[in-house]
């Protein structure tokens, strides 16, 4: 007999079907023991009748353990009926029965949603927190939510390309995490903070519309709502301008929530548009929640913050930075003025705000290479290092580059929003700690003199 979920098991009253999984709950009842048996696909309950009065696996049997049984599928008495299970017309006579795996008593509880279980612990046994429905749930919708994003873009013309994972340093603001490179002894590979330049290279390449679901990795301080590696739906597009941009992202999120979240209402449609200015007046911030009332958990209030400084100015070293990044264009083409008056420059560059949490930005690129010469200028660079540094993106550009923008709309915050979540780990499937540290795989962790050896690599010891 071949194995069946447990939510087919409807299908087959009054035939046999052979189900496996975990035991979810045992409540014995004399001489009969009932348990429920869970799968990926939810519960259907069984029932151990006296003919395992004996039966030593039947009676030592306990929650988690995974077994695999096979019985018939009767229709349950009426009143018997629970209208809370998919399966909760039927129940199965169990016939044979085999214990795939004994399992210990878990750390904790998978029963409830877990949130007062400590945190530390869950993300420790990561794989068994993971069992818990909630976070299964969670997963779903993640993938659910993914899956609509490609389908969507891929209907427009879009594809999904894959850019590397062992790339060069980009100037994104952030910390690089950096790979040391073996065959290279001294040099070393930086992981993306993004895909920006590879997907700008893409628009130079003639793709005009390309897409990622892609990993971002940022060595930052710790913080609470951050990870060292995020999820984003990183976009870029040729001959496109900033409209155009907003009205692909607003329709796609409003179609995400009409068919992933039905019992969402959002604020106002279109979308909320305001420029840093106003907002930073108004509202003394740049993501500002415009929800009606805050309380409504099901409400969203979406909102694009636009024409951001091109610059800002960070007091500490007495230096400019870039707001959102060197490759966005700014509003003035005038070189001029950019090296003169750095702070009253404004980029085309916006934010995808929701529920007063950024959850995204982009901008349109500077293709004009005098123009991105003075940017980095401003930033500290020397002109004469500038073409040197930038090598990829200054050669590449010379051989003729559409005008292009993008965006990158993160994933995880999105969906710690939408399901009501007080932080993106519980959205993530293996999150890590605060500081960067993985509970279940115990690392950063120590490696093998030898392995440091061979990357040419000492440490000084602490
Ligand atoms: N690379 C940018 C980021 O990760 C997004 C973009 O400009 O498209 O924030």
């Amino acid at each position: 007999m071949e194995r069946i979920l447990s939510i087919e098991t409807t299908k087959y009253i009054g035939k046999e079907v052979k189900i496996a999984g975990w035991v979810n709950s045992r409540r014995d009842h004399g001489k009969i023991i009932f348990i429920d048996l869970r799968d990926s696909s939810g519960l259907v309950q069984m029932i151990f009748g006296q003919e395992f009065e004996k039966d030593k696996t039947a009676q030592e049997m306990r929650p988690e353990w995974i077994i695999e049984v096979e019985g018939l599928v009767n229709k349950r008495p009426k009143g018997m009926v629970n209208p809370k299970l998919t399966t909760g017309n039927i129940e199965i006579k169990v016939k044979k029965l085999k214990v795939l795996s004994k399992a210990k008593t878990l750390p904790f509880s998978i029963e409830n949603d877990g949130y007062e279980i400590n945190e530390e612990k869950r993300l420790k046994y990561r794989y068994l927190d993971l069992r818990r429905n909630r976070l299964r749930k969670n997963l779903k919708t993640r993938q659910k939510v993914i899956q609509f994003m490609r389908d969507a873009l891929e209907k427009q013309g879009f594809i999904e390309i894959e850019t590397p994972l062992l790339t060069k340093s980009t100037p994104e603001g952030a910390r690089d995490f950096l790979v040391p490179a073996r065959l290279q002894p001294g040099k070393f590979y930086a992981l993306p903070q993004s895909p920006q330049q590879y997907k700008q290279l893409l628009m130079v390449a003639g793709i005009e519309k390309y897409f990622q679901i892609a990993r971002c990795l940022r060595d930052e301080d710790p913080r609470a709502d951050r990870q060292a590696e995020h999820t984003q739906l990183d976009i870029e597009m040729a001959f496109i301008n900033q409209e155009e941009i907003l009205d692909l992202i607003e329709k796609l999120y409003i179609s995400i929530i009409k068919k992933i979240f039905p019992e969402k209402r959002i604020t106002k449609i279109p979308f909320f548009r305001l420029t840093y200015k106003k907002a930073m007046e108004k509202y003394k911030t740049d993501r500002p929640d415009l929800r009606r009332n805050k309380k409504n958990p099901d409400e969203l209030a979406f909102a694009f913050v636009t024409d951001f400084p091109m610059f800002e100015w960070h007091p500490e070293d007495k230096t400019w930075g870039a707001e959102h990044h060197p490759f966005t264009k700014p509003q003035t083409e005038d070189i001029k003025k950019i090296k003169k008056n750095p702070e009253k420059i404004l980029a085309f560059q916006y934010d995808f705000v929701l529920n007063g949490q950024e959850i995204g930005g982009g901008s349109i690129r500077t293709t004009n290479l005098d123009v991105l010469t003075a940017v980095f200028e401003v930033l500290g660079h020397k002109k004469s290092e500038i073409k040197k540094k930038f090598k990829n993106y200054f050669e590449a550009f010379s051989y003729g580059v559409p005008p292009h923008g993008g965006i990158a709309p993160g994933i995880d915050r999105f969906l710690a929003v939408v399901l009501n979540e007080p932080n993106i780990r519980e959205v993530i499937a293996f999150p890590k700690t605060g500081d960067n540290r993985d509970l279940m795989m115990d690392i950063p962790s120590d490696v093998s003199e030898e392995q440091l050896k061979e990357l040419h690599i000492k440490t000084k010891k602490k």
